[in-house]
């Protein structure tokens, strides 16, 4: 029998697609720049099944790669060298909350809104949040232990899994979702699985810490004259600003594009070359917040939004960069992170580095302020992709930080995984690699650099 006749069995005909024009969703990555190939796109419904097409595709030694909502930006999730593409979303169950411990289970497959309003439903919040929300799924963020910008508040995906289930590459099932706050019981496989990226295990079900949901909360976009001066904003904001949500940082020119490319309304009449978006639950007394906000030394033009409307338009100028900058053409994704001591000194530096190793290109830069992260993204970038990606990232390594802040490192970043990790580190990776997938049938070409 063929492999795709296998799967078939495996799954049911029906989610086992193979049409070029149906698969081509699921072979091209979220940035257009990353398209393969695949002899079958399935879609199991079950942790059964998803055991058994692993069963097939170890049988017969063709690697798998597993995509939840294909919004990865380190082309991870797309099968580059003809891998068989499981997409996890038809495992889409939420819940039921469970109120006692304010946590709930869900499917691999459901979105990150659909765990949201869930929690909601049930008087609860999810700590995380994303703009691909609608899109990003539960497994895909496990996988990729997604960041986003409630961070700083309540901490990345791994700080919100109590439990997990996934299938491993011999089809074994391990499943811990008991959601024990306390439970020291050994290896914390929950752990090892979160920003695995698909090459250690196929997660199937999550178990979720909830937050209580955010009373009063309120956004405010503070203007500064330079970068240096919002960063040194940001962090008399997490000093100042009680119980901080979020802390954005813009640059002018991504303001601008926002605003010129896709209609959405300029904050101030006039221009500033940085701007911190600031949220913070104030439990319905605004007056100290607005009062921390007016605080923040060199802040020449300040926002402060109370009424959800205004909220969501604030918002908006910082959710739809990334929109935006896609209009221009191929972008170069590369999110970093560095030491919030040197974070202006990086944000200015990278315009010129880049400009040096891809004559021509443009920089943007946006991300999350509380915690060092810069979203780089290039464009206009030519034939000089590799050269851009190692300049960023060289750069990034110079200022002692992180080649990938929450995206993790796919297949994109993995020739430089020796910037931000150790020969003896890689080496444990590889162990862990051959220990729990001895026959490389799981996601081979992410993370791991070639040997
Ligand atoms: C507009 C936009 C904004 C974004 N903002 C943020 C942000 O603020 N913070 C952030 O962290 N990320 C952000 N991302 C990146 C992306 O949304 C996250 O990486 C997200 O976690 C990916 O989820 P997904 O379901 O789309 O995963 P996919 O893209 O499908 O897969 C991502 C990786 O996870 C693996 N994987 C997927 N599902 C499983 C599974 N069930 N078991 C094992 N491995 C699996 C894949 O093999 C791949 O390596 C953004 C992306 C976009 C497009």
């Amino acid at each position: 029998m063929s492999l795709v006749d296998e799967l078939r069995d495996a799954v049911g005909g029906e989610h086992v697609l193979t049409d070029p024009d149906v698969v081509a969703g699921y072979v091209t990555d979220w940035t257009g720049r990353y398209a393969g190939h695949t002899p079958a796109v399935v879609r199991p419904a079950t942790t059964g099944e998803v055991a058994a097409v692993l069963a097939v595709c170890r049988g017969v030694r063709h690697p798998l790669v597993p995509q939840g909502g294909n919004t990865g930006l380190v082309a991870g999730g797309v099968p580059l060298a003809g891998e068989v593409v499981l997409s996890l979303r038809r495992l889409a169950t939420v819940g039921p909350v469970d109120l006692a411990a304010g946590q709930v289970t869900a499917a691999s497959g459901a979105s990150l809104a659909e765990v949201q309003r869930a929690a909601s439903a049930a008087g609860w919040a999810y700590g995380i949040d994303l703009s691909a929300r609608d899109s990003a799924t539960v497994g895909g963020m496990v996988a990729t232990n997604a960041g986003g910008v409630h961070v700083i508040r309540h901490g990345h995906t791994r700080a919100q899994l109590t439990g997990i289930e996934a299938v491993l590459a011999d089809g074994s099932v391990v499943r811990h979702l008991a959601g024990l706050d306390k439970d020291n019981t050994g290896y914390d496989l929950a752990g090892l699985l979160c920003g695995s990226e698909g090459t250690l295990g196929v997660i199937t079900a999550a178990r979720l810490r909830l937050v209580a949901a955010p009373v009063a909360p309120v956004a405010a976009l503070a203007a500064f004259d330079d970068v240096a001066t919002a960063v040194a904003a940001a962090a008399t904001a997490r000093r100042s600003v009680a119980s901080l949500q979020a802390l954005e940082l813009l640059l002018d020119d991504g303001v601008e594009l926002v605003a010129g490319e896709l209609g959405v309304r300029r904050p101030f009449a006039a221009r500033h070359a940085a701007y911190l978006l600031v949220e913070a639950e104030t439990g319905g007394s605004i007056a100290a917040f607005a009062g921390a906000i007016d605080g923040l030394a060199g802040a020449v033009d300040v926002a402060v939004a109370d009424d959800p409307e205004r909220r969501r338009a604030l918002w908006l100028v910082r959710d739809r960069h990334a929109e935006a900058i896609a209009l221009l053409g191929p972008v170069l994704k590369l999110d970093v992170a560095v030491p919030l001591s040197v974070l202006g000194d990086f944000v200015d530096a990278l315009p010129g580095v880049v400009e040096g190793a891809a004559p021509g290109a443009r920089t943007w830069r946006f991300g999350h302020a509380g915690d060092g992260n810069v979203h780089v993204n290039v464009t206009g970038f030519g034939d000089r992709a590799e050269a851009a990606t190692e300049a960023v990232l060289s750069l990034t390594a110079q200022h002692g930080g992180s080649i990938s802040a929450e995206h993790g490192i796919g297949t994109l970043k993995r020739r430089w995984l020796h910037l931000s990790r150790t020969p003896e580190e890689i080496a444990a990776f590889r162990s862990l690699k051959r220990a729990l997938d001895p026959d490389g049938i799981l996601n081979p070409n992410a993370l791991l650099p070639p040997e």
